[in-house]
């Protein structure tokens, strides 16, 4: 899609910090990281979000691809502890219109969430 920012980093059109890629998805480095450890693990072709995931197949192929990349990162960061999230549809607070799910690790966003749910 070409108006699509995360279509044009996967395309390399646009830099990111790139710390994982496959033929199928690239994991690059959030502008805006809420953790020590916050990358971002996409497709490489556009879907708008977890629901444009129409067939079994499909799901399976990605997720498959998605849980490779986490093994990679754990590696690469030497953890076993993350949380992984794809936010899915505005009032869910997606705010890039292709999928994508965010690796985050080095923080207990569970502590950090019902802090914010309290403030
Ligand atoms: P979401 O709100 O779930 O749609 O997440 C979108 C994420 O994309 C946010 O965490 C942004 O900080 C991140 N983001 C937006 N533009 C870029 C970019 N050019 N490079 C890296 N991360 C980006
Ligand atoms: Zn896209």
């Amino acid at each position: 899609m070409s108006s699509c920012i995360f279509c044009k980093i996967a395309q390399g059109e646009i830099p990111s910090e790139v710390v994982y890629e496959t033929d199928k998805v690239i994991a690059f480095k959030d502008l805006h990281p809420v953790a020590p450890i916050h990358v971002l693990i996409i497709p490489k072709v556009h879907l708008a979000d977890l629901n444009d995931l129409a067939t079994s197949a499909q799901r399976a192929e990605l997720m498959e691809e998605i849980l490779q990349a986490t093994q990679a990162l754990c590696k690469l960061y030497g953890t076993s502890s993350f949380n992984l999230i794809s936010n899915c549809g505005e009032e869910a607070g997606q705010s890039v219109f292709h999928l994508h799910f965010h690796f985050i690790s080095g923080v207990d966003l569970t502590k950090k969430i019902a802090a914010a749910a309290q403030a």
